[in-house]
């Protein structure tokens, strides 16, 4: 029992912030459930993967977990001017659409891909905590293509309530950039107004599908469409001296595995950070990375990554740089390796992780 706790809190802790369903009318609800995501040609899994497969926590559940907290500490360093694109496949473009004196980082417990566990709906797009009011900026320079109830639709029933969408000045790899701002209480401005970084765009609230007010930010990069969305933790200018943990955690035979449980610990003070791999439908891996799961402001220095893998216990050090996207792959008894994808791939795959 006392391995759940951390579960059951986060459930509880979301409970007040969750986001419910986002889509709007033109894409359907997904129906995600925590499973295997097959990618590969597959392989039979080993009997225990397979077993696993099913009730994928089951297998964790018989370990003794670190406790997962956050930094207790509201501070963070200024943050890298933007756009900030250490390498050729980072591309951290956006400030934060919540000024540097709140918090102004996503909520831990329902990350990009995270699944919110009473409706099963994969999370498209990060929460960051607010109080009802709070200036909403502008995250990049853009145009307002959408100012008002839901998205494109004036649909007061739209679980994403009262919304803003900028189409960027800038694209990627010849693609539009889109952001997403949802649950807002009050819109500041309309349709065809050009905004530069950081203009308010509207305030904090808790219109949709939401039981209390955050901010819901999403990243869309191609078309502005429900099932476009790419971890805004990869698009979101790291502060200075910090970094970001990309992961590709799969199973032996090479399948993403989903809703899969990873700690990362602080070597300097224990701090442990707790996530799950991406849900297994409604969101995108980053076309270079293929990351299944990313911690963002993670202060520069070394880590333990510790994955309980069906009975083994998997860890492997790792250096967060800063301003940099620290990158690993997990192959189930395979164990880690930190070496970074072969080579990018094209654009043609910004869609959907088969
Ligand atoms: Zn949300």
């Amino acid at each position: 029992m006392k391995t759940l706790l951390p579960f059951l809190l986060a459930i509880l802790l979301l409970a007040p912030a969750a986001c419910g369903r986002h889509a709007d009318e033109r894409a359907p609800f997904p129906s995600p459930t925590p499973s295997l995501m097959p990618t590969g040609p597959g392989a039979p899994l080993l009997p225990e993967e397979a077993a696993s497969a099913a009730t994928p926590t089951n297998g964790a559940m018989r370990f003794e977990l670190p406790t997962a907290m956050e930094p207790l500490s509201a501070w963070r360093p200024p943050l890298y001017p933007a756009p900030w694109a250490p390498s050729p496949y980072d591309h951290f473009y956006f400030e934060r659409p919540i000024a540097a004196d709140e918090v102004n980082w996503p909520l831990p417990n329902y990350r990009y891909g995270g699944v919110f566990f009473s409706s099963g709906q994969v999370h498209t797009g990060v929460d960051i905590s607010a109080e009802y009011g709070t200036p909403v900026l502008a995250a990049g320079p853009g145009t307002v293509v959408s100012a008002g109830w839901g998205l494109f639709e004036n649909n007061p029933n739209s679980p994403y309530g009262r919304a803003v969408v900028l189409r960027h000045d800038f694209g990627y790899q010849d693609q539009p950039i889109y952001t997403v701002y949802a649950h807002l209480s009050e819109i500041d401005v309309i349709p065809g107004q050009w905004l530069a970084t950081g203009e308010v765009l509207g305030n904090v609230g808790d219109t949709g599908h939401t039981t209390g007010p955050h901010l819901h930010f999403e990243v869309r990069i191609g078309s502005d469409q429900f099932f476009s969305t790419y971890n805004p933790e990869l698009w979101l200018v790291p502060p200075q001296g910090w970094g970001v943990l990309a992961g590709r955690v799969m199973d032996t035979n090479r399948n993403l595995l989903a809703s899969f449980q990873v700690f990362v610990i602080a070597r300097d003070g224990g701090q442990t950070w707790e996530v799950r791999t991406y849900g297994a439908e409604a969101v995108n891996s980053d076309p270079y990375y293929r990351e299944n799961m990313v911690i963002s402001d993670l202060p520069a220095g070394i880590y333990t990554i510790r994955i309980l893998y069906y009975g083994t216990k998997k860890e492997a050090d790792i250096e967060i740089l800063p301003g940099r996207v620290t990158y690993f792959s997990f192959q189930g008894y395979l164990g880690f390796d930190p070496s970074l994808p072969p080579t990018p791939d094209p654009f043609e795959s910004l869609s959907p992780v088969p």
